[in-house]
């Protein structure tokens, strides 16, 4: 066996779930701890140097990730994450035109926090249109140009999906927007730092960034909102106007210049890696479905993120092969909903059925990945789910 033995006491199990989250990269690492003591000023005092040394760092990550996606620095808004990005944009963008418009289309294979905003903007009264995915799990773009309207305020499709990989017509959707006079956001979460971005190319109006998917830290993400022509939200956080008025509270410098430095880690390796994490993923693939029978690939096999596998293990149940293989740390999709015992709704809507559904395991490798994780992961794979097939498959104690 030419793998790393993760079954031997003591050893962690190798890592594909890059979806859920990443490690700091250590150079991102090392580019925040300064601000944790030594430059540990208040980014907002403006009457010492403590204070300019701070914002001056904060101003810089600024402008490596609007680098990232084609935008001007002054149209970064730092939050929490992707969560509270989302957010922002789709209640901010709602609420501050409800007067003019009151129509907002989104997709239904959006991650959670996108879905729930929208739910609680229909309880408020605004008219929602939730369009469906095709059996590749890729939007129609005649549905989208059917439902938007001049009462359109927003659309909100992701670029990429979390739990398929699929990678939604950025271009397409942002065109048909700008001709009707509706915004566009995109939850970029999975996207950002994997292939290129451009806002204004695009025509994307409000895009959505987490640090923990690129190589920073959790607890911080950005929100790119468009000044020309200008886009305006209402805030949800009341305080001092930090961030332009869009995002009141002290901006956590620390983790901003992780997001910066991981962002333009992002845009210096992006090619290479991913070429690198295409070729893994694929060996992957190639891998299991020579060692395995009836392995169907979920989501679209061209247009998706080269670091996803989503595949159904016909006749197997996800969940008891992921509670066999404690030695490879995977999941049947998303770590937000993984907690209850329904199949995935990303997969309910590409039409898959339970029984598909319920067989169907996530990996995604990310910038450590190795081959010899590969090789190792498509040996214990291949024995697990023939084990489970076959029905000699030892009970094993569940986890959680
Ligand atoms: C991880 C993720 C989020 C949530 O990001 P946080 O920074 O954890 O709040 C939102 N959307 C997508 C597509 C994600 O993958």
């Amino acid at each position: 066996m030419t793998g790393r033995d993760s079954t031997t006491e003591g050893n962690p199990p190798v890592y594909l779930d890059y979806q859920a989250t990443t490690p700091v990269d250590p150079r991102v690492l090392e580019a925040m701890l300064p601000y944790f003591n030594e430059k540990f000023g208040n980014p907002h005092s403006v009457s010492h140097a403590y204070g300019w040394e701070a914002e001056a760092a904060v101003e810089k990550a600024r402008r490596q990730i609007a680098d990232l996606i084609g935008a001007d620095d002054k149209e970064i808004v730092f939050t929490s994450g992707a969560t509270e990005a989302n957010n922002l944009a789709i209640k901010g963008v709602a609420h501050f035109y409800r007067q003019k418009r009151n129509h907002v289309v989104t997709v239904a294979t959006e991650h959670k926090c996108v879905i729930e905003s929208c739910r609680r903007l229909e309880r408020e009264g605004f008219a929602l249109t939730w369009l469906p995915v095709g059996p590749d799990g890729l939007l129609d773009l005649d549905a989208l140009r059917d439902t938007v309207t001049d009462r359109t305020v927003l659309v909100s499709i992701m670029a990429a999906n979390n739990e398929i990989g699929v990678i939604q017509p950025l271009a397409e959707i942002g065109a048909i927007c700008r001709e009707r006079g509706a915004f566009f956001h995109t939850d970029v979460a999975q996207a950002v730092g994997k292939f290129a971005l451009d806002v204004d190319g695009m025509k994307i109006d409000l895009l959505s960034i987490s640090g923990h998917k690129i190589y920073a830290p959790k607890g911080v993400g950005a929100l790119y909102i468009r000044r020309r022509p200008r886009v305006r939200i209402e805030p949800m956080m009341d305080g001092g106007g930090q961030e332009r008025g869009f995002r009141s509270g002290t901006v956590a410098t620390q983790l901003a210049v992780g997001l910066g430095e991981a962002s333009a880690i992002c845009g210096r390796e992006m090619a290479d890696e991913d070429a690198r994490l295409g070729r893994l993923r694929d060996k992957l693939h190639v891998g299991i479905t020579a060692g395995l029978g009836d392995v169907l690939l979920n989501g679209s096999k061209e247009v998706r993120l080269s670091n996803n596998l989503n595949v159904s293990f016909l006749g197997v149940d996800a969940e008891a092969l992921i509670t066999n293989l404690k030695d490879l740390a995977i999941s049947t999709g998303s770590a937000c909903t993984s907690a209850s015992v329904e199949p995935s709704y990303v997969l309910q809507a590409l039409g898959l059925g339970d029984e598909r559904a319920r067989a169907s395991v996530r990996f995604a490798v990310g910038r450590p990945t190795t081959d010899a994780e590969i090789d190792y992961a498509i040996e214990r794979v291949v024995a697990e789910v023939s084990k489970l097939r076959a029905g000699t498959s030892k009970p094993v104690a569940a986890t959680r």
